[in-house]
């Protein structure tokens, strides 16, 4: 097992911030959960370029965004996060009509104001999505009928040699909330181009506050939490199965079903990422019994349970 003095000593010449035992609930939305081991705020991208290859190949890498998805066991990931919001978080619009560039660093509401004040149309969705470009990729993140994925013309990811790599949608299997690629060999999102169509400033920007406002009306968003739960399953949906179970208010520890939204949990103030994850459990085995129906998680659970 390596230990931190090994990537210190290769890594004297980093910009970025190189931190031990990072406690992960200060970057995910559900505000609970353990630590990192390892935790790497890169200065720009070629600090993170200079990074990664000496993160020793044994060592599990995790790139988190603004972690909206995201929930580190209490115990915590026994390896490296890589914070990518302060870095990558470039915008512009492309050399192409009505396409955006971003880096995986930018949060999606951004990008939508951004395209919105750009005279472009279709972007008005990611102003809800409160991630990264990165983990809208990562995700293939969606709603109101649009996924990402259906918006990229190409991105660029980088592998663990720091080298960057210009991919396109034939190099991943890209599903509802699935991306996985057919390359071999691990790599991250560093950015993106968008393509979206021509639209006009104002509507653009009327159509944001109206998803904004529907959204505010159904979401529980005065308390911390990580979206839906589950995926909606085949024609139907998660919220409207966990209701049909009863278990809207449910609670174990800090966690609580939401009253608001059901397939939304809740940390209550001092939820345990156990107390999250053993919500998440009883809620699937109690629909699967009820209904049959075997909900599938959307969030990511990573790390060691304590
Ligand atoms: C209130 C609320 C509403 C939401 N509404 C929606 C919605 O309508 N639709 C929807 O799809 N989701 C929704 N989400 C979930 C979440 O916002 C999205 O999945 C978002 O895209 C995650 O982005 P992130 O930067 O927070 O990713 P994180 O939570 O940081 O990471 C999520 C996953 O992506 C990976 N990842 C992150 N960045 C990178 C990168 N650069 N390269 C490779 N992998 C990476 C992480 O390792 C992790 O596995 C909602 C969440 C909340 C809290």
């Amino acid at each position: 097992m390596s230990d931190l003095t090994t990537i210190s000593a290769r890594t004297l010449s980093l910009r970025g911030e190189l931190r031990l035992d990072e406690p992960m609930s200060k970057h995910v939305s559900w505000r609970a959960g353990g630590k990192a081991r390892r935790f790497f705020k890169p200065a720009d991208l070629a600090d993170l370029q200079a990074f990664l290859p000496g993160v020793p190949e044994s060592e599990p890498v995790l790139f988190v965004g603004l972690g909206s998805n995201l929930l580190i066991r209490d115990a915590g990931f026994d390896g490296t996060v890589v914070l990518t919001t302060p870095l990558l978080s470039g915008i512009a619009m492309g050399d192409a009509p009505h396409t955006v560039d971003a880096g995986a660093g930018v949060p999606s509401p951004h990008v939508a104001k951004f395209a919105a004040k750009n005279h472009c149309a279709g972007a008005e969705w990611l102003a809800g999505v409160p991630g990264t470009v990165g983990g809208a990729l990562a995700m293939n993140a969606g709603c109101y009928g649009t996924e990402t994925w259906q918006q990229i013309v190409h991105c660029t990811t980088i592998d663990r040699e720091g080298v960057l790599h210009t991919r396109g949608t034939a190099d991943f299997e890209i599903g509802y909330r699935h991306v996985a690629p057919h390359f071999a060999g691990e790599e991250w999102f560093v950015a993106a181009r968008f393509q979206f169509s021509a639209g006009e400033a104002t509507s653009a920007q009327a159509r944001i506050k109206e998803l904004l406002a529907k959204r505010m009306a159904a979401q529980p968003l005065d308390k911390p939490n990580a979206g839906s739960t589950f995926r909606n399953p085949p024609g139907d949906h998660a919220a409207r199965l966990i209701e049909s179970c009863g278990l809207k208010g449910y609670t174990i520890g800090g966690a609580q079903v939401s009253l608001k939204h059901a397939n939304f949990i809740i940390n209550l103030g001092e939820a345990k990422a156990a107390d999250i994850e053993g919500l998440i459990d009883h809620m699937q085995a109690t629909v699967k019994k009820q209904t049959g129906v075997e909900l599938v998680r959307e969030v990511r659970i990573v790390g060691k349970a304590a």
